[in-house]
């Protein structure tokens, strides 16, 4: 640098850039215009309501965030401090409506070649990953720890990224839209497991079938076995199936997780049952095998040695399986941004910073990140989850340094604030900043 060098020194991240005339620093977010360090996006208001996007970043933090903003709100004088974290700590959670298989547990999720996450415990009808985080972004190499931010990143302005599952399947998910689970878009999250499938339709079944199997890599139902089946008085029909017997009725690991028959790895169901027994079957007995979202069925019957053949299925029982699909919601990804806002950030909002962490805990500030609301979890820290489809797109930036920057809003009471040691000479009337 010399006295006639043009170039200016950003100083909203520890990155520091110098940029010249007319260019923007390393995160595309700061310019140089005409001397000006200057904020590229346009500072996003919705309706009365100020946001972080676009309102720029406080580094090294000691500073007073860029707006400390006043306005009455039913009559109470309300205070938003707003700015634009710089997350280290930060990463995404996926839900992915399926019961496919997409990996084991805990297999290692790459991007563009790196591990930017892994897969983690399913919920009810869909599959977890865990994405970003400290570790990938900072601790595991300059390519990693890019890819992986430019992931999130995507992920977090609503962009749709193809992941590749350790020994597992390959999906591009994107937050609002169908999972595309190797190369097939997914339709329909599943009804329920097995078990519930049987409870909520078995009433439907009575008189059409004499056996109903909902197959399920969780638990497996039989309706002749199943509670269900025997308040509506469904009599035994000799059925075995080849899996753990949970409760009657209810079966585990009837087959290895797979892309088939209700998140199994079988295509052809009758894999799963055991000779019929000759105590209880009879020929001419019928039976449907049908998966958790009615997207595989098959209609049976008992030949004379008790081995079921299909058939064509009957149309009250396709109307049935159609209940079944009907039932299912659309598939869909979800995307929660999720990182700890507890550290340094806090004390562009007050000189106290412990004090806004108890706030918040106490609900005396509410945390919205982008104007949308997030969940703060229990405990020590900000730390906070937001699904990402609540915010205006392309809310989120990055820095290289790798991080994530995301939009972060405090608001409470102007005395709360005063209390907390908030940045008083800094606060500003909503108006002033609407026309500045
Ligand atoms: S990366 Fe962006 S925020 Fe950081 S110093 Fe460079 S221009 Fe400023």
């Amino acid at each position: 640098m010399t006295d006639i060098d043009p170039s200016i020194r950003c100083d909203a991240c520890p990155v520091m850039c110098y940029i010249k005339p007319g260019r923007t620093g390393a995160c595309d977010r700061y310019a140089n215009a005409d001397g000006v360090l200057t904020r590229t996006d346009p500072h996003v208001f919705l309706g009365d309501t100020i946001t972080a996007i676009g309102a720029g970043t406080t580094y090294p933090d000691y500073k007073p965030a860029p707006f400390i903003v006043s306005a009455q709100v039913e009559g109470v004088d309300m205070i938003t401090v707003v700015t634009e974290g710089i997350f280290s700590y930060c990463g995404a959670k996926i839900k992915i409506d399926t019961d496919r298989h997409l990996g084991l547990e805990r297999a290692a999720v790459r991007a563009g070649g790196e591990v930017v996450g892994h897969v983690t415990t399913a919920e009810y009808g869909s599959q977890m990953l865990s994405l970003g985080g400290v570790h990938h972004l900072t601790g595991s190499g300059k390519k990693s720890g890019r890819v992986t931010c430019e992931t999130l990143l995507t992920l977090c302005n609503g962009g749709a990224v193809e992941l590749s599952i350790e020994n597992g399947a390959t999906l591009i998910a994107q937050a609002g839209a169908a999972p595309i689970i190797d190369g097939v878009p997914e339709q329909k999250m599943r009804v329920g497991c097995g078990s519930a499938t049987i409870g909520m339709f078995a009433q439907q079944w009575r008189g059409l079938v004499d056996e109903v199997v909902v197959v399920d890599d969780h638990i497996t139902g039989v309706l002749s076995e199943h509670q269900a089946g025997k308040l509506l008085d469904i009599q035994e029909t000799g059925i075995r199936i080849q899996g753990r017997r949970s409760t009657p009725g209810r079966y585990f690991e009837v087959a290895a997780p797979g892309t088939g028959w209700g998140g199994t790895d079988i295509t052809e169901p009758r894999q799963i049952l055991g000779p019929f027994d000759k105590d209880h079957a009879r020929p001419g007995l019928t039976m449907l095998m049908v998966s958790t979202t009615g997207e595989h069925a098959g209609y049976f019957v008992l030949d004379k040695d008790l081995r079921p053949q299909p058939r064509a299925m009957p149309a009250p029982l396709a109307d049935a399986v159609a209940l079944i699909k009907d039932n299912c919601e659309p598939a869909l990804c979800s995307v929660l941004f999720m990182a700890g806002a507890g550290g340094s950030l806090r004390s562009g909002v007050t000189q106290n910073p412990v004090r806004l962490t108890n706030a918040v805990a106490a609900a005396i500030v509410r945390v919205t990140c982008g104007g949308a609301p997030v969940y703060i979890w229990p405990g020590g820290g900000i730390t906070f989850m937001v699904d990402v489809t609540k915010l205006p797109k392309n809310a989120f930036g990055y820095v290289p340094t790798p991080a994530l920057v995301a939009p972060i809003e405090f608001t409470m009471p102007r005395t709360d604030y005063e209390r907390l040691g908030g940045h008083m000479a800094d606060v500003r009337p909503l108006a002033a900043v609407r026309g500045a």
